[in-house]
């Protein structure tokens, strides 16, 4: 199977978090603290577009800032690193979370068997369909029973790539 590198992991979480300044901040590597409002000119990008990604990266933990107060205008300055070190540390966090929401809705499909309205207007526990004398509320429609075990094998094999996502992560070296 292929799994995906944590380099291109990392990528799709910053930009599923932070946006698509997030990545460009991101992929940009500064070896250096910064400011936002450095960073902004810098790049050109609004210094609140700037800051919003920032922050965002600072919730996934993969930033971290200072404040200081400007001597002259008084105003507090931020001042940014990006915890490039880790990367690794918070893809497993996150992928963890991600197969715990799995198993929860593996648990959810085996702890009830479900109707589903032939046009696909609801689904209902059997009991609720029961309720509706198997009839769909909105359309009339007959109410159908749901197999899950496909939907079920699926989040099984998602699970399993996920496991092994975090056994590929655990075994790269660290850069
Ligand atoms: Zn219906």
């Amino acid at each position: 199977m292929d799994v995906p590198q944590s380099e291109e992991l990392i990528n799709e979480l910053v930009e599923r978090v932070a946006g698509e300044v997030g990545v460009i901040v991101y992929t940009l590597r500064p070896q250096r603290e910064f400011t936002d409002e450095g960073l902004s000119q810098e790049l050109g990008i609004e210094i609140n577009e700037v800051r919003k990604a920032l922050f965002s990266l600072y919730e996934l933990g993969l930033a971290e800032y200072r404040r200081k107060r400007d001597e002259e205008t008084g105003w507090m300055e931020y001042y940014w690193k990006i915890n490039y070190s880790k990367v690794k540390e918070v893809l497993i966090r996150e992928l963890l979370r991600t197969k715990r929401k799995l198993e929860e809705k593996l648990q959810m499909e085996d702890s009830a068997i479900y109707y589903i309205c032939i046009n696909g207007c609801m689904k209902v526990k059997y009991e609720t369909a029961m309720e509706m004398n198997f009839v769909c509320v909105r359309c009339g429609a007959p109410l159908d029973y749901l197999d899950s075990t496909s939907a079920k094998q699926k989040i099984i094999e998602e699970m399993s790539k996920i496991e092994e996502m975090i056994t590929t992560i655990r075994s790269e070296r660290n850069n």
